[in-house]
């Protein structure tokens, strides 16, 4: 409770005094807020300092999004069995602005040393520079490409009220019925489908889980689900959009085998189109030059890509440098049943692990090396051969 003295009676040292009390309820009573994190080693726990913590617990964005919101999902899950998360969450484009004190030192060590106050975002979607992209089928199952896409004055999934939802579902809808040829396809929302069909989507590996995974629901992200999600696919299944999971939009390129330059190919062309539809509309997407596309998690930020493929390596999964080697190529490793998933048998999801800095094209030329080393990893201890961890893949740090 503040202290407060009738104007008449106040002095200078009076004033003084009041002022240097206050503060200190003030810190005092944001440190008795102060989360917990002593067992946490996610990017917001390490980040997130008393003094920050105390600067920006009162801020709110235009939509009304704080801080002890952005980090909430950081919090409730201290760390993931899989991977190391980034423990925080946007509400919406400004959010980025408003918490910068935290966020960035957050995106640069997420991102791996990129300064996302002075450095500048790179987009190039021409797919025909990308070489070696036809992988041995031996090993590769499948391949593919996504990206995340948030509709610019729409709150984001952790904050968005059902009236934006539905609305960012209208648009996209909407907007996507123009596309054309290959591309030609249709809309399937999850309200309308039966649990049967949706089951079969999600094992089929073309739909998003159900709202199971705890970075989810502990970022609000669950709300009304499953209101105004849902899943637009092309008649092959090979280009898809995601409506309303974890972002307002996540397009999808994929196919059996291991042909990612069609794959990528046909990533940049639909999300071109995809852009064109949109903008047609009057909307346009989340960018700005520092943080490139702005998604939910700062973890796709930039790029927002995410190439991957299913590989089988069952004698370099059992050798005691994978995961150096996947470090050193600054690849991650998941469950082929998406990111909540433990590894089982010898296929891994392998993809890209950075997303801002680098364009499109870098990450997933970076992608197909990494795998390309892996695979040869794999044929030279079949062989019997002995295999080296390559030199670290230059970055932003040095
Ligand atoms: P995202 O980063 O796209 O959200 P998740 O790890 O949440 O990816 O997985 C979403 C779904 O995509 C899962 O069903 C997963 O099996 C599928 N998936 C991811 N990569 C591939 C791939 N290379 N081939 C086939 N399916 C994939
Ligand atoms: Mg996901």
């Amino acid at each position: 409770m503040p202290l407060v003295f009738p104007a008449h009676e106040v002095t200078a040292g009076t004033l003084a005094a009041l002022l240097i009390f206050n503060s200190f309820l003030f810190i005092l009573s944001c440190s008795s807020d102060f989360p917990d994190l002593r067992k946490h080693n996610n990017c917001m726990a390490t980040a997130l300092t008393p003094a920050i913590y105390a600067k920006l617990r009162d801020r709110v964005t235009p939509n009304n999004w704080t801080l002890d919101q952005s980090i909430q999902t950081g919090v409730d899950n201290p760390g993931h069995p899989f991977i190391k998360t980034v423990g925080c969450v946007a509400g919406d484009e400004e959010s980025y602005e408003v918490f910068a004190e935290l966020l960035d030192p957050i995106i640069k060590d997420r991102h791996n040393g990129y300064d996302p106050r002075t450095m500048r975002h790179p987009t190039d979607l021409d797919a025909s520079k990308i070489t070696n992209a036809m992988f041995d089928e031996k090993y590769v199952l499948s391949s593919r490409v996504r990206t995340g896409r948030s509709i610019r004055g729409l709150s984001l999934p952790p904050a968005c009220s059902r009236a934006e939802r539905r609305e960012v579902e209208r648009v996209v809808v909407t907007a996507l019925a123009g596309l054309k040829g290959d591309l030609a396809g249709r809309y399937y929302s999850l309200g309308d489908m039966t649990d049967k069909e949706q089951q079969q989507l999600i094992d089929d590996h073309f739909l998003f889980d159900k709202p199971v995974s705890p970075l989810l629901t502990c970022a609000f992200m669950a709300r009304d689900w499953p209101d105004a999600r849902g899943i637009w696919h092309n008649n092959d299944k090979t280009f898809l959009i995601w409506v309303n999971e974890e972002d307002h939009t996540r397009v999808i390129s994929m196919e059996k085998g291991g042909n990612m330059k069609r794959v990528f190919e046909r990533f940049c062309s639909g999300l071109k189109q995809v852009e064109h539809l949109i903008q047609e509309r009057g909307w346009e997407f989340m960018w700005n030059e520092r943080l490139g596309y702005i998604l939910t998690c700062p973890s796709n930020l930039g790029t927002g890509l995410r190439a991957g493929v299913h590989v089988r390596l069952p004698k370099l999964s059992k050798d005691p440098r994978f995961s150096k080697i996947l470090d050193h190529l600054r690849l991650q490793k998941r469950g082929t049943g998406g990111v909540d998933t433990a590894a089982t048998g010898d296929t891994f999801d392998i993809s890209n692990n950075d997303r801002l800095g680098k364009s499109e094209v870098e990450l997933v030329q970076m992608l197909v090396d990494g795998v390309n080393h892996l695979i040869d990893c794999e044929k030279k201890l079949e062989r019997g051969q002995d295999i080296k961890v390559p030199a670290p893949v230059a970055q932003f740090r040095k």
